[in-house]
């Protein structure tokens, strides 16, 4: 858990891998920056852990040394929504990445449950939560008690992740954390978030539904988008005042209800961009 707004990038920066040896080479190059966190990207990974245990377990110690919390982002190639014999592999991806989870000692698994498909949505929801429930029991068979899963909100209309599924998935299962990804709920809005009023009326639907503390632990992906009729095209840096939302807003929020979440960077320049919102949450702290 966090014990301040924590700053860090979504995967391994590309200027780093010259300079790394291994991954666990990664949160001392943080610490220099002074960021102090890391999404560790499994995010091509396939039904088996593609770090070794010993290699996992040396990236925890780093972090730890540096004081970096990890997350780790999942598969992009899962789908809970699909035919038996894809969600079963889909719910093994996601096994894999709980165990590399557990050896490095990050505290959340965030992935994207998914498509609808021809699924209607109440049923979809029914679903994500029989078989979210089937993986937490199946970590738990496994030894895996210490990693929350973080289903987050998604920004195209066909991906299962509307903020209120995320809530209601959050409010039904115990072992998950609230992943809320901005950029994604922006493009899922069709741009969502034009003033602060409209991130307040978020942080007070989590509240009332999730409390206070789940609010303010919230673990976040952060990065302006770019989106069409059907959500999400791509991501952009920070500096590019075309698109939004605008970090500002949010951290005007987060200094208003005393938060302090996890926030990961995931526009196209990670560690730059996650600097430059530490940056401006500090200063708005200052205000
Ligand atoms: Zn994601």
């Amino acid at each position: 858990m966090a014990d301040r707004t924590r700053f860090g990038p979504a995967g391994i920066p590309d200027r780093f891998k010259t300079l790394i040896e291994t991954v666990s080479d990664v949160p001392m190059l943080l610490h220099a920056e002074g960021l102090d966190a890391f999404e560790y990207p499994a995010v091509r990974w396939g039904q088996t852990a593609q770090i070794k245990k010993e290699n996992a377990e040396l990236l925890g110690i780093r972090a730890k040394e540096n004081d970096v919390i990890l997350s780790i982002h999942g598969s992009y190639y899962l789908n809970l929504f699909g035919k038996k014999e894809i969600v079963e592999a889909s719910k093994r991806r996601i096994i894999a990445c709980a165990q590399a989870a557990h050896w490095m000692n990050a505290y959340v698994l965030v992935f994207h449950s998914g498509f609808y498909g021809k699924l209607e949505k109440r049923f979809a929801l029914k679903k994500c939560i029989r078989e979210l429930e089937n993986i937490v029991e199946l970590m738990e068979s496994y030894g895996i008690k210490d990693v929350l899963i973080g289903p987050e909100t998604m920004g195209k209309a066909s991906q299962f992740g509307s903020l209120e599924e995320i809530i209601t998935i959050c409010e039904t299962i115990k072992q998950t954390k609230l992943v809320i990804d901005w950029g994604h709920l922006h493009a899922r809005g069709k741009g969502s978030f034009k003033e602060k009023s409209d991130f307040r009326d978020i942080f007070n639907k989590i509240e009332y539904r999730l409390g206070t503390k789940a609010l303010r632990n919230m673990h976040c992906h952060f990065s302006k988008v770019e989106f069409s009729e059907k959500g999400e095209k791509r991501h952009h840096i920070l500096g590019n005042s075309d698109f939004g939302p605008d970090f500002r807003l949010l951290s005007e929020l987060i200094s208003e209800y005393e938060m302090h979440p996890v926030i990961i960077c995931e526009t196209p320049l990670l560690d730059y961009d996650a600097i430059e919102m530490r940056d401006t949450l500090q200063l708005t702290l200052k205000l």
